[in-house]
């Protein structure tokens, strides 16, 4: 039951690795030994200079002192071993991002409309974007991301055609639609559409518990990773700031959730939301931006995560915002300070797709601004998201028999986090993605099947 979710979604994301070959042909052994100059191999601990780290196939199996070889790592003559030299560079797990939008961009419906196109954007679109994206967020050196909210089928989509090794791109953590009440922020339908019944399972529209249930079901279905609801209102949507879901819908919503071994994150602004959602078991508060002390303690107790998503803020998106005194107390970030001052498990998270892809590690600056050490914010971006999605086994951290998820930088973060805007090598379970600063093509394309 716990995490079933890793199961299905993970399994399927680490299989691509492996190439899809007959049992007959399997491959031998590829063996990478990595020489990092420096190596942040547990964020939370002290890097470690001129160290290797010995990678089998998609995994980690040794982390050793000193500029192994072949023979040195106790690798059996005749395999195939590939060095990368990293010892000019700061080595560090793969950063994951717990709030992103893969399928949008702050232009997405501004520009149609600038054109005069009256229709939304299609999913085809959607995937479009996400495909470019998914590229450019591996690229930012983020090895998993949780996509929380697309209102079509455009990510998953995307999220299957990685898995695949057709393209290139971080593990996603799929939402789909997030849910939202009918007129709440999320509720996408045209008026017209309100009471089609298909049509708000395919928007993620529900009143009440049992349409709720429902709505999270069709999501499972569908394939998510995680099921996303909108308890209040949101500046995307220009529908305030307060809660917008009885209590009796949350908990439908989480429960049903939880039933299929889904996580649930609410996206809340007001601190009764935020309340609510957490008595109601959520796994994730998205924004949180109006936490109380009484929602912090909550959250302490529950060990329910924050996922502040500070970058939204800066520069404030282009939505038309009808209150400035919610931009303002949203600016002001005292509920990410006060969580953190407290203890609150802070999950690193951005909202990407309201600024633009590619640029999700400039979260780290603001997470140092606002009272974190450049430490605490890569162990953030790490080891506690890994905790969130429920991957520790698999990922944040560089140590034997995790996946050889790792990114490296010319500068030490934790003397400028701002050196996370450059990452510039990338290698995901096993295969290098970018080098040099360059991304590479796709891993490798699957041999087509010979018998269509
Ligand atoms: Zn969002």
């Amino acid at each position: 039951m716990k995490n079933s979710w890793i199961a299905t979604s993970l399994a399927a994301a680490l299989a691509f690795a492996v190439p899809a070959v007959p049992a007959a042909q399997a491959a031998p052994d590829r063996y990478t030994l990595v020489h990092a100059g420096a190596l942040l191999a547990v964020p939370g601990k002290a890097p470690q200079r001129e160290m290797t780290i010995v990678v089998k196939n998609t995994r980690i199996v040794g982390v050793s002192p000193g500029y192994l070889d072949a023979a040195a790592a106790a690798i059996a003559p005749g395999a195939q071993v590939d060095l990368v030299d990293l010892r000019d560079r700061f080595v560090l797990p793969g950063l994951m991002d717990a709030h992103v939008h893969l399928h949008g961009e702050p232009s997405f419906s501004r520009h149609r409309a600038e054109r005069g196109d009256r229709n939304p954007p299609t999913s085809s679109e959607g995937a479009v974007n996400a495909i470019v994206y998914a590229r450019r967020t591996l690229s930012a050196g983020f090895t998993i991301v949780r996509d929380l909210g697309s209102d079509d089928e455009a990510v998953f989509a995307v999220r299957n055609a990685i898995n695949a090794g057709r393209m290139i791109g971080p593990r996603i953590l799929v939402s789909g639609s997030a849910l939202a009440v009918t007129g709440g922020h999320g509720d996408s339908l045209p008026l017209d559409e309100t009471g089609d019944p298909q049509a708000r399972l395919r928007d993620g529209t529900c009143d009440g518990p049992m349409e709720c249930r429902a709505a999270v079901r069709y999501q499972y279905k569908l394939g998510a990773d995680v099921i996303k609801f909108t308890s209040t209102g949101g500046f995307g949507s220009n529908t305030g700031l307060e809660p917008q879901l009885f209590p009796d819908e949350i908990e439908a919503i989480v429960s049903t959730a939880h039933l299929v071994g889904l996580k649930a994150a609410a996206h809340a602004y007001s601190p009764i939301a935020i309340k609510q959602a957490v008595r109601a078991g959520v796994d994730s508060i998205e924004h949180g931006f109006l936490l109380d002390d009484e929602g912090i303690a909550l959250m302490k107790k529950a060990g329910t995560f924050l996922v502040p998503t500070l970058s939204a803020s800066y520069p404030p998106p282009v939505f038309r915002i009808r209150d400035p005194e919610s931009v303002r107390i949203r600016n002001e970030h005292k509920a990410f300070e006060r969580a953190h001052a407290a203890g609150v498990k802070i999950a690193f998270g951005t909202d990407a797709g309201t600024f633009a892809h590619g640029d999700n590690a400039k979260e780290f600056g603001l997470m140092v601004k606002f009272g974190m050490t450049p430490m605490e914010a890569i162990r953030s971006a790490t080891v506690v998201t890994a905790d969130l999605f429920g991957v520790t086994a698999d990922a944040g951290t560089i140590e034997p028999g995790k996946l050889a998820d790792l990114v490296a930088l010319a500068a030490n973060p934790l003397d400028d986090v701002g050196a996370l805007l450059k990452v510039d090598f990338v290698m995901k379970g096993g295969q290098v993605a970018k080098r040099d600063g360059r991304m590479l093509e796709p891993f490798s394309y699957p041999q087509p099947s010979a018998t269509f």
